[in-house]
């Protein structure tokens, strides 16, 4: 699978090295990894050894998920919140119907969401993080997303591709160029998880992304995610057949009337029918929400999440709002308080991956490019560490990304490190990620 971690061999036997994880020893297949002795570092994902790699890489990649969150003295937490704690704890470790464990509810998650000390906000993300650590230890899992079309049917009032935009340049990719796009990072860079993504553009018509996804499953190794919009039924089960396995499709909110609001000519009911579709076709759907839209309340945030959780979803695809100019929903503000406004969503949007993951302790969670463009220096960083576990790079050849404007200032560069931490090349990877998925 995209997912590895570092690992130091302490010994080796009959092909299986063992390693120190925590306080345990693991044995992992050494499997193709010729040449591989005591004291070495490897890659492993859950079962195999994917490489060797050196020790200074070793660490840099340790680095990146190590808890940086200094202990919060208990004393000073409200009693509400350490309640919360003692009883997802005991959650987590099985202990109900031993003793009364209160689940979470909807005026719980209310609370979490409207956290605001820093103490207390620390103890959410570092449960959320410590949950991570021991549902899906530090796997990062790492999508590459090409949007191909920024051409759009729609309105949708918040987002800078919709169709009375007149301020952005309007591309389409050729079937041969989303091709060779793809081909290249998932040969040259070793990508596993590619999304297909566009504004929904009939100008392609069924077969014709049929004919992309086919010509990309014959030629490689590759999980594509659709990311296109509501289409027909039978489209999506062609599509299918033809091999994307994934699905990108948020409900956005759900609020049934800010939905219609904020979405003219379409309702949620229309959207969630869709993605219901898409499940019981059988794809691996990824949905979520905004989060930060106006007129979105916490108590409308914390229904999202719990929408996510109804949907049984495995994965979630959210991320915060972010104004963007040509659109009904941008409005001019101050620099300040433009900044004030910034740093309030990226800590409502950490406060909901952290949520989401104690909701949720297995769900896959990406750190979506919006929370990057927000905190370009950390988000990405933090978003992990809230308990997040997956992230999305740019795909999108040079020329069209500057265009493709969801939202402005998009956030696309690639972290060298992250590559090394999450890519490698080799089938064996890409038949665990299959499994892993289930197909
Ligand atoms: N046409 C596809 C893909 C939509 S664009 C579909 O209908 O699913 C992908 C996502 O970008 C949207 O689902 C939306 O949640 C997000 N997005 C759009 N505008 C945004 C904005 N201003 N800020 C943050 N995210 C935005």
């Amino acid at each position: 699978m995209c997912l590895t971690i570092p690992g130091k061999i302490i010994d080796i036997k009959n092909g299986m090295a063992s390693i120190a994880e925590n306080q345990n020893q693991i044995k992992i297949d050494l499997g193709f990894v010729s040449g591989a002795k005591v004291g070495d570092w490897i890659l492993y994902a859950t079962e195999r050894a994917v490489k060797i790699i050196d020790e200074n890489e070793a660490r840099e990649i340790i680095n990146l998920l190590e808890t940086k969150y200094k202990p919060v003295d208990n004393q000073k937490l409200p009693d509400r919140l350490k309640e919360m704690i003692v009883d997802l704890r005991a959650n987590q470790q099985g202990q109900r119907g031993k003793r009364k464990v209160k689940r979470i509810t909807k005026p719980d998650i209310e609370y979490l969401l409207s956290l605001e000390n820093p103490e207390e906000l620390t103890t959410l993300y570092s449960e959320a993080n410590t949950l991570r650590k021991s549902e899906l230890k530090d796997f990062v899992c790492i999508h590459g997303i090409i949007e191909f079309s920024n051409y759009c049917k729609n309105n949708c009032m918040y987002c800078g591709i919709q169709k009375d935009n007149e301020s952005i340049k309007r591309y389409r990719m050729s079937a041969d160029e989303i091709i060779e796009a793809a081909g290249d990072a998932i040969e040259n860079e070793g990508y596993k998880l590619v999304v297909l993504q566009s504004g929904e553009d009939l100008s392609y018509s069924d077969d014709d992304i049929i004919g992309i996804i086919s010509a990309l499953k014959n030629n490689h190794k590759v999980f594509i995610f659709l990311s296109v919009g509501e289409r027909s039924e039978n489209f999506y089960r062609k599509a299918f057949a033809a091999g994307a396995h994934g699905s990108l499709f948020r409900f956005e909110t759900s609020n049934p009337k800010l939905y219609a609001k904020l979405h003219p000519g379409h309702s949620l009911e229309q959207r969630l029918s869709s993605l219901r579709t898409q499940q019981k076709i059988g794809y691996y759907v990824a949905s979520g929400s905004l989060v930060g839209l106006p007129g979105q309340t916490i108590s409308d945030i914390a229904s999202d999440i719990l929408m996510v959780k109804k949907l049984g979803v495995p994965m979630i695809s959210s991320g915060p709002f972010i104004p963007t100019g040509g659109t009904p929903l941008y409005k001019i503000k101050s620099q300040s308080a433009n900044r004030r406004t910034k740093v309030k969503t990226v800590e409502l949007f950490l406060k909901y991956i952290a949520v989401s993951r104690l909701l949720m302790p297995e769900i896959k969670i990406p750190v979506t490019t919006a929370l990057e463009t927000l905190d370009p220096e950390n988000g990405r960083h933090r978003g992990l560490l809230a308990g997040a576990n997956a992230l999305m790079f740019n795909l999108t050849p040079k020329k069209y990304c500057k265009n493709y404007k969801i939202y402005d200032n998009k956030y696309v560069e690639r972290e060298k490190v992250w590559q090394k931490y999450g890519l490698f090349k080799g089938e064996e990877s890409y038949e665990m990620l299959e499994k892993r998925l289930r197909f």
